[in-house]
């Protein structure tokens, strides 16, 4: 028997075609990644970015707002333009863009205030995603909701299209980030072998797993470690017969601890530690609107939950939404939507 399956060819092989062709016959590409980008958004956007300015194409990476400390280190985030600060700018580049890539999101309204420039944008499209529901203003669609992270399609892309020898250690390095911390270090949605074989190529690029791990997971400060304790002790609320945690913050409590933006990253994921819980919930109240994160284990259909009641969405066992009213009002009509779904709750397990 033959161990040694080669990697599939995910993408269909017509979009792999025409988005080189694409990139062959631009001037000007925009890389964009959605709204407070995360790992596999920054992963996959910079390793996309830095493949292309080693071809020596003229290149710009965009996001609508400021991404967390803890993935800083990842080289050309110091390069990265967010919209945000200078909007005006942001809209000369998009003018003089003639290929857009949309990297880890499904519609515009997925970047914030700078939808309506991708909107408008006579440039060609490419949409790079796994989330459900691709949008209609795209030339090109690669949408895989079963592929675990969008970093992994980016590979992909270039491996299926004969350019894994083009690959450098740091197009690898951004990858692999966004690989692992869509995963949480693979440890959810990382069953498919084939994540391992393109792990295993990209080790062979030199990069250092471990030390990339150290970067992002052992990188807390000390205010952020503290907060991470207070919300345990005293922002956690289990629903033992629901199978059931909630965690929340007050813009006050955040105060406290000197909140900064990506300090509250992955405290979602800590009450599904606690045995038979597979539905956690974080709510964060924000200076605007009340943001909601939500994870599961099993089936629990989170990204449905999200839609249905905080008009948001994701996959099925991480997704997120927004709530509009305070935060007391987010927790009532949380605990009344897991009160709707307390049937399949329930048989969660057995
Ligand atoms: P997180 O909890 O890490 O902020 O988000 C987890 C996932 O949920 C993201 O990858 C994204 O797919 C999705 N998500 C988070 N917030 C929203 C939202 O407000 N709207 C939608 N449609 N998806 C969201
Ligand atoms: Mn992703």
């Amino acid at each position: 028997m033959n161990y040694f399956e080669p990697l599939s060819d995910v993408i269909d092989d017509r979009s792999v075609r025409q988005v080189h062709e694409l990139i062959e016959n631009s001037r000007q590409i925009l890389i964009t990644a959605h709204l407070s980008p995360d790992g596999d958004a920054l992963g996959a956007s910079l390793g996309l970015y830095h493949f292309l300015k080693s071809k020596k194409k003229n290149v710009k990476l965009m996001v609508p707002n400021s991404f967390p400390y803890f993935l800083k280190w990842m080289a050309g985030s110091d390069e990265i333009l967010v919209y945000e600060y200078n909007p005006k700018a942001a809209r000369v580049i998009f003018d003089h863009t003639d290929l857009i890539f949309s990297i880890d999101y499904n519609i515009p309204k997925r970047v914030g205030n700078m939808a309506f420039l991708l909107e408008k944008s006579d440039a060609k499209k490419v949409l790079i995603d796994h989330h459900l529901f691709p949008g209609d203003i795209y030339d090109v669609v690669i949408s895989y909701p079963r592929i675990s992270s969008t970093s992994e399609l980016v590979f992909r892309l270039l491996y299926q299209a004969d350019k894994y020898e083009e690959i450098d250690k740091t197009v690898a390095e951004c990858i692999y980030c966004g690989m692992m911390t869509d995963t949480g270090g693979f440890t959810f949605n990382s069953n498919n072998p084939e994540i391992y074989l393109i792990i295993s190529l990209l080790l062979r690029k030199g990069i250092d797993k471990d030390r990339i791990y150290s970067l992002v997971y052992n990188n807390l400060t000390e205010d952020r470690f503290r907060l991470l304790g207070f919300t345990l002790s005293q922002r956690m609320k289990v629903y033992p017969d629901l199978h059931t945690a909630l965690i929340w913050l007050s813009l006050e409590d955040q105060k406290q601890f000197s909140y900064n933006k990506g300090d509250t990253e992955g405290f979602v994921n800590y009450p599904l530690s606690i045995k038979n819980i597979i539905f956690s919930a974080f709510i964060r109240e924000d200076e605007e609107l009340v943001k909601l994160s939500f994870r599961s284990q099993n089936t629990f259909p989170t990204n449905e939950f999200a839609a249905r009641f905080f008009d948001g969405g994701g996959h099925l066992n991480a997704s997120g939404g927004e709530f509009y009213g305070t935060l007391e009002e987010a927790v009532s009509f949380f605990e009344n939507g897991i009160g709707l779904y307390a049937e399949k709750l329930k048989n969660e397990i057995n």
